[in-house]
C-alpha cells in the first residue's frame, strides 16, 4: 500500500512524561505506517526548554504562525518541585501561555463523545465547545483593601492631553475592598475573530454571552465588538455555511446550554470561561477525553489534548509497572492537525485518514476495549481494560480493518 503523501509539514511540538511516551507510540503505530509524515520538530520537553533557555518554545510558536498547523504534546509547567527535579536554571512560563501570547490565540475546548460514556446532562448529544477569552478582567486586576473611611475613584488620564476622566466608585464610611480591571479592544477583536473563524471552520453555531444588562459599558463593549464584526465580515459567510451567531445574556445562556443538545461553540469572557470549561468538561465525563485547539486571529491552528503529562502514571511506567493511560485526546490532536493540513493543502486523502483514525479510536472503545479510566465510567458491558500500549495496538487493528 502506498503511504499518503503530504505537502506542507506539520509543526510538531513534543512534550513531557507519560504523554511523551504516548506521542512516540501514536506516531510509530498509528500514523507513520499510513502517512508519509512530514513534520518540523520542536522538542518542548522540559530538559530541552532548559537547555535552550526556553528559546525552543518561541521558535515553535513562530513556526506555528509560519506553517499554520501544529500538534502539541502536553508539557510540564515548572513549579519549585519541578525546578529541583530537573535542576532547572529558572522557572519557565507555561509553554501554552507563551504560544498563546505569541499567536494572540483563543483556546477552544471540546469533549470527545463515544457510546458508553454518558454525559451527566441527558439531553447532550453533541459536544459543547468552550472558547475562553484568556486576557484581562480579574486575571490582570489591581486590588486594594480599604482600611477605613475614604473616597475611591476611577481615574483615566489621556496620554496626549493629560485630561482626566473621573468617576466615583464608592464613598467608604468604613473598611472594604476595591478592584480595577481592564480589557483592550485589540484583544477582544482578536478573540471575536478567532471565534468566528473557528465556528466557520467547524460549521457550528456560535453563542456569545456576557452580563451587558448590568455592565453596560464594559460587557457592552464586548457585545458591540462581536456584533459589529459579525455584521461587517461574517454575516454572509455564516449564512452560506448554514450556521448562526447568537448573542444572549450569560444567565439565559447557562439555562439554554443545559437544555440544549450541544453541537455549538460557546464564547465566554475570561472568568466565565474559566468556570464553565471546568463544569462542562466534568459534565461530559472525563478530562482524558477533552481536546483543545488554539486558533489565532491570523488563522494558525494548534491541536492538543486538554489534560497534562499524567505524571503519576509516568512514575509507575519508569518503575516498569504497567499503567493504563488514555491516549484518545492525543490521538484526536494528531487527527485534527492532519485533517486541517489536508484541508489547507487540498489533500482529501489526508483528511480522510484523520477522519478514519478518529473513527477507529471510537470504534475500539465501542467494541469494549479501553483504558482503565474509561472502563470505570462506561455503561457498556463486557469491557476489557487494556494498558497504554495494548490500547494503541488495538486501535491499530481497527484502523487496518477500516483502511
Ligand atoms: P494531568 O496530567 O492532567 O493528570 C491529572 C490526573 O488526571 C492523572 O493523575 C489521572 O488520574 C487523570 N488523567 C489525566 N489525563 C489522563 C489520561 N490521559 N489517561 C488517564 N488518566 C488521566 O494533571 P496533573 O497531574 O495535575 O499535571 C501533570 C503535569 O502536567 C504538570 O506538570 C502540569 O504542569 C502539566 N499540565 C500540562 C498541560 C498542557 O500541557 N496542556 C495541561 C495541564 C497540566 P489518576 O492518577 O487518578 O489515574
Ligand atoms: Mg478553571
Amino acid at each position: 500500500m502506498d503511504k499518503i503523501a503530504m505537502k506542507t509539514p506539520l509543526v510538531e511540538m513534543d512534550g513531557d512524561e507519560m504523554t511523551r511516551i504516548i506521542w512516540k507510540m501514536i506516531k510509530e503505530d498509528l500514523i507513520e505506517p499510513f502517512v508519509d509524515l512530514k513534520t518540523v520538530y520542536f522538542d518542548l520537553g522540559l530538559k530541552n526548554r532548559d537547555a535552550t533557555d526556553d528559546q525552543v518554545t518561541l521558535d515553535a510558536a513562530r513556526a506555528n504562525r509560519q506553517y499554520g498547523v501544529a500538534v502539541k504534546c502536553a508539557t510540564i509547567t515548572p513549579n519549585k518541585a519541578r525546578q529541583k527535579e530537573y535542576n532547572l536554571k529558572r522557572l519557565y512560563k507555561s509553554p501554552n501561555a507563551t504560544i498563546r501570547a505569541y499567536l494572540d490565540g483563543t483556546v477552544f475546548r471540546g469533549a470527545i463523545m463515544v457510546k458508553g460514556i454518558v454525559p451527566y446532562v441527558k439531553t447532550w448529544k453533541k459536544p459543547i465547545i468552550i472558547a475562553r477569552h484568556a486576557y484581562g478582567d480579574i486575571y490582570r486586576n489591581s486590588e486594594i483593601k480599604i482600611g477605613g473611611p475614604g473616597k475611591a475613584e476611577l481615574v483615566f488620564t489621556e496620554a496626549d492631553t493629560g485630561i482626566e476622566h473621573r468617576q466615583l466608585i464608592h464613598d467608604f464610611t468604613g473598611s472594604g475592598i476595591i478592584q480595577g480591571i481592564h480589557n483592550t479592544d485589540q484583544s477582544i477583536t482578536n478573540f471575536a475573530r478567532s471565534c468566528f473563524n473557528y465556528a466557520l471552520s467547524t460549521k457550528q453555531d456560535l453563542w456569545f454571552s456576557t452580563k451587558d444588562t448590568i455592565s453596560k459599558t464594559y460587557d457592552g463593549n464586548f457585545k458591540d465588538i462581536f456584533q459589529e464584526m459579525y455584521d461587517r465580515e461574517y454575516k454572509e459567510k455564516f449564512e452560506d455555511a448554514g450556521v448562526t451567531y447568537f448573542y444572549t445574556l450569560i444567565d439565559d445562556a447557562v439555562a439554554r446550554v443545559i437544555r440544549s443538545e450541544g453541537g455549538f461553540v460557546w464564547a465566554l469572557k475570561n472568568y466565565d470561561g474559566d468556570v464553565m470549561s471546568d463544569m462542562i468538561s466534568t459534565a461530559f465525563g472525563s478530562l482524558a477525553m477533552m481536546t483543545s485547539t488554539l486558533v489565532s486571529p491570523s488563522g494558525a491552528f494548534e491541536y492538543e489534548a486538554a489534560h497534562g503529562t499524567v505524571q503519576r502514571h509516568y512514575y509507575k511506567y519508569l518503575k516498569g509497572e504497567k499503567e493504563s493511560t488514555n491516549s484518545v485526546a492525543t490521538i484526536f490532536a494528531w487527527a485534527g492537525a492532519l485533517k486541517k493540513r489536508g484541508e489547507l493543502d487540498n489533500l482529501p486523502e489526508l483528511m480522510r485518514f484523520g477522519d478514519t483514525l478518529e473513527k477507529a479510536t471510537l470504534q475500539t472503545i465501542e467494541d469494549g476495549k479501553m483504558t482503565g479510566d474509561l472502563a470505570q465510567i462506561t455503561t457498556l458491558e463486557n469491557v476489557t481494560t487494556l494498558n497504554t500500549e495494548e490500547f494503541i495496538l488495538e486501535i491499530r487493528k481497527t484502523l487496518e480493518s477500516m483502511i
